[in-house]
């Protein structure tokens, strides 16, 4: 019987092969394999009916090494502990590859948020909150929207944090809408920064970006910019995009604009695009240059790694393919550009939400994306180096660069007591 693969085992497994790798004190490895901080909650809400039903969240902070831990907020029905300690020790490398200053953290609640209305989801989110008072704050641990949350829920987050302490706490939460302290270009910062991304390593893999074919996995916040970007600024031919209903392709490209503004109409992909309806696991499978996985974790497994074969992958997603998968994609020569480096757009940017809201001055949007730019570029050229330098593929030096970083940190730091 083939087994579910486990999103804690595989960021274990990950951890291990760096360590390996660097030859990293076992002190400091031991530690790095736990998260130094774990919550559950369990959340009372009182549903529109009147009935009381409870929700399970969760918030792992997993490193404090290099700042406050910071990591989104994920609504869905698969969250559970061992995925939220894997997404929060993803956190943690990702902030250390592109070098800003925080750690690791992730927070979930096992929810749907689609089959809730908005009132029960402003009631769970606040309470959610008030369960997590003792560990959040702007200098401790600052949440941020992740799949099923969005500028609405950060709202939610910030006021109910400000009315316990009694003035406006803007730092406690970024992706937090303009009207109250958000970023110009946050919204589609982990699009842009899936974007820069591929533009750099696909000019290292020597793959020609305009004219390119691409497939997106997921057409959510971070697919449907990566998209956006992808066509307009850097002319790649979007040839597939799908969500969790099925896909659509056509290898003559797609009208990114016309579903772009279908979406803002149905909050979906629309059920009728000039294309063929391709299902499941035939998508991932679909001939590109760059495939782009922007959904879930363990899409890509043993099962079908050896008939995904674009020329790249570029992992918006965090965690879409296993360990396994990962050595039967190198064998297969595709380019993995993975997640750590690919989809830390999005906290980069947060990053400079909490920076505008500390000096109370904030930036225009090209300011933003300048600065975003500069900071993808940057690693994107670190990662290249050590892949080049060590010998390794894009994955296993992006961990040597972030999993480097965070062992210094804590070896500079010493031991308390
Ligand atoms: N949820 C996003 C991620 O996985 C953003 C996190 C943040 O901005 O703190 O990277």
């Amino acid at each position: 019987m083939t087994q579910h693969p486990n999103a804690w085992h595989n960021a274990l497994s990950q951890l291990d092969a760096v360590a390996a790798k660097i030859g990293l004190e076992s002190h400091i490895h031991a530690r790095l394999r736990q998260p130094k901080r774990s919550l559950e909650v369990s959340i009372p809400v009182v549903m529109d009916d009147g009935s009381e039903q409870i929700f399970t969240g969760f918030r792992v902070q997993h490193s404090l090494d290099r700042g406050p831990a910071k990591g989104g907020m994920r609504y869905s029905p698969l969250v559970n502990e061992d995925e939220v300690k894997a997404l929060a020790m993803w956190m943690t490398w990702k902030c250390a590859v592109v070098s800003i200053p925080y750690g690791g953290a992730k927070g979930g609640v096992a929810c749907d948020p689609k089959a809730l209305s908005q009132s029960e989801l402003e009631r769970l989110t606040r309470r959610f909150t008030t369960e997590l008072l003792p560990i959040i704050g702007p200098e401790k641990d600052i949440p941020a929207p992740d799949m099923g949350t969005n500028a609405q829920v950060m709202a939610w987050i910030m006021d109910a944090y400000s009315s316990h302490a009694g003035f406006s706490v803007r730092g406690v939460v970024t992706g937090k809408p303009l009207s109250i302290g958000g970023s110009a270009g946050r919204e589609e910062a982990t699009g842009r920064g899936v974007a820069i991304t591929t533009r750099e390593m696909a000019r290292r893999a020597g793959i020609t970006l305009a004219g390119a074919s691409v497939v997106i996995q997921g057409y959510g916040n971070v697919g449907r910019a990566a998209a956006q970007i992808l066509s307009k600024e850097f002319s790649c031919r979007i040839v597939g995009v799908s969500d969790a209903r099925g896909g659509f392709y056509n290898p003559r490209g797609l009208d990114i604009a016309q579903i772009g503004r279908d979406m803002t109409t149905h909050g979906a992909l629309p059920a009728q695009i000039d294309a063929e309806r391709v299902a499941g696991d035939e998508f991932l499978q679909l001939p590109c240059d760059i495939l782009i996985p922007a959904a879930l974790e363990n899409q890509i497994t043993t099962q079908n790694a050896a008939k995904i074969c674009p020329k790249m992958l570029v992992e918006a997603a965090n965690g879409p393919t296993t360990p396994e998968a990962d050595l039967i994609l190198r064998d297969n020569d595709v380019v993995v550009v993975p997640d750590i480096l690919a989809n830390a757009g999005g906290v980069t940017v947060s990053y400079f939400e909490w920076v505008q809201g500390r000096d109370e001055y904030f930036w225009a949007a090209d300011e933003v994306n300048r600065r975003l730019e500069r900071i993808m570029v940057n690693a994107c050229n670190e990662v290249g180096t050590i892949a080049d330098r060590e010998k390794v593929d894009l994955r296993l030096a992006a961990y040597i660069s972030g999993v480097g970083r965070v062992a210094e940190a804590i070896r500079v730091r010493g031991i308390y007591g």
